[in-house]
């Protein structure tokens, strides 16, 4: 490696929120930066004014955050600096390197109907190249490709890439209405963020030959270019691809940095990685050609590993939220942490986890009859009774006493486990499903415990 120092980009055009494509962009670049001791700059793409709302460039920033992914330097916003953009096309038309064109809407339908005919991908026909006389009507501002010859691309990921430049339009690098478009601002805006190597997708590869073409115009070096591959399964328009809405169907930010960062790169056979070793373990070296599907399954699998893997207290913090979603006002305390521990197994998102939580803070309205008609036996009785009364008496309300409650009452009343502890699942969470029987108990307070199950003595025949 040169003692150049590395600089990536991140340039989103803000449409509204962070799509999982675009964070995965996002990832590798700032990954690599990371690798490196890099820069991972940002620049948003905000010249469509009428998408470029403020509100989607804060969903872009809040995604990015969201997801621990840190920007360096300032970030540039391309609206700010449309009038460079003008100066330079004004250079390019100085040198002789750009032209007017003054072709019609007309002429570049029928241009267009031919091209399509002959299975050409050039459409323009270069008509103005050359051409000095010119009409007082409206026009548009093409730079001149070369005509001979290849482009050749030496892709990081996808090795070399050739194009005839025969192939390639005299691009339009300012529109009738003045402003410049989007492959020339790039190429401006990289050069002046001293950006060296382009990590984007690979829709981008016929964008990076004309890119190239104007560094080259511009007596700019290129960068190094690593086209990512594309994610099937997930287009950029679906919109349930967002970050946003992972985060809001209880997915762990670690989870989604670690899914992603699996989707068209690889170490060995490796599947969880903390940031820290995707940092220590990412390089472009490591990108493949492609990427496979997107699998929500194996995402929430992901998810579930990180669930298990984070300390239960930050699980119980992050979890806050979730349970307010559905009513539940409560505070990371050992109760919710014990609460926490117990659920962490059964549940893949933090979803779920509120959902399953929820007997812990509302005593059930009703108990599924099924449950009731198969534990709710009379020869359990009088040992639920006991047990009752045993609970209400701690006086040290944990683990083990709760425990010791059990052991002395199956004992006296020669009872097994199940049938005192389904009962008092039952009288607890309305179902004959919950966490460890002592744990399902001790993460509700003692008294709301013992009324629960005092609640339901009389459904004993
Ligand atoms: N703004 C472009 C996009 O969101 C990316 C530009 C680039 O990476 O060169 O697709």
């Amino acid at each position: 490696m040169s003692n150049t120092e590395i600089r990536v980009r991140f340039a989103p055009s803000p449409t509204g929120y962070l799509h999982l494509g675009g964070a995965r962009t996002a990832l590798f670049n700032w990954l690599y930066a990371r690798h490196v001791g890099g820069k991972f700059l940002l620049r948003v793409e905000d010249t469509d004014r009428e998408r470029s709302t403020l509100a989607s460039r804060q969903a872009i920033l809040e995604g990015m955050k969201w997801l621990g992914i840190s920007w360096d330097e300032d970030i540039v916003l391309q609206s700010e600096r449309v009038e460079i953009h003008r100066a330079f096309v004004q250079q390019l038309l100085d040198e002789g390197k750009a032209y007017k064109c003054f072709a019609t809407t007309e002429e570049m339908a029928t241009m267009r109907e031919e091209a399509f005919a002959e299975g050409r991908t050039r459409i323009y026909d270069r008509r103005w190249r050359d051409r000095t006389d010119h009409p007082n009507t409206s026009f548009t501002i093409r730079m001149k490709m070369p005509v001979e010859g290849v482009t050749i691309i030496n892709d990081l990921v996808l090795g070399e890439i050739t194009v005839k430049n025969d192939d390639l339009d005299d691009l339009i690098i300012l529109r009738s209405d003045g402003s410049p478009t989007y492959n020339f601002v790039v190429v401006c805006d990289d050069h002046f963020m001293k950006v060296n190597h382009v990590v984007r997708g690979q829709d981008h590869m016929t964008n990076t030959f004309r890119q190239f073409n104007i560094y080259k115009a511009l007596n700019y070096e290129p960068p190094k270019f690593a086209h990512l591959p594309l994610i099937d399964g997930m287009s950029k328009r679906k919109g349930s691809a967002s970050v946003q809405l992972y985060q809001k169907n209880g997915f762990l930010a670690e989870a989604v940095v670690n899914y992603i960062a699996r989707l068209g790169w690889s170490h060995q056979d490796q599947e969880i990685f903390s940031t820290d070793e995707l940092i220590k373990k990412f390089d472009l070296s490591g990108v493949n050609k492609s990427s496979g599907n997107f699998d929500l399954e194996k995402m929430t699998w992901v998810n579930s590993q990180w669930m298990k893997r984070l300390p239960a207290k930050t699980i119980a913090t992050r979890l806050l939220p979730f349970l307010q979603e559905i009513g539940i006002e409560t505070e990371v305390d050992d109760r919710l942490i014990l609460l926490v521990t117990s659920l962490i197994k059964r549940n893949a998102t933090l979803v779920e986890m509120a959902k399953a939580a929820q007997f812990a803070f509302v005593a059930p309205t009703e108990y599924q009859p099924k449950a009731v008609k198969k534990w709710i036996k009379a020869r359990s009785k009088e040992a639920f009774v006991a047990l009752i009364d045993e609970i209400d008496a701690l006086e040290e309300y944990t683990l083990a006493s709760i425990q010791e409650a059990f052991t002395q009452v199956l004992a006296t009343h020669e009872i097994k486990m199940g049938k005192v502890a389904q009962p008092v699942r039952i009288a607890l969470t309305g179902t004959s499903m919950s966490p460890g029987i002592y744990e399902t108990i001790a993460v509700i307070p003692q008294k709301d415990a013992v009324a629960r199950m005092r609640k339901i003595v009389t459904m004993f025949p």
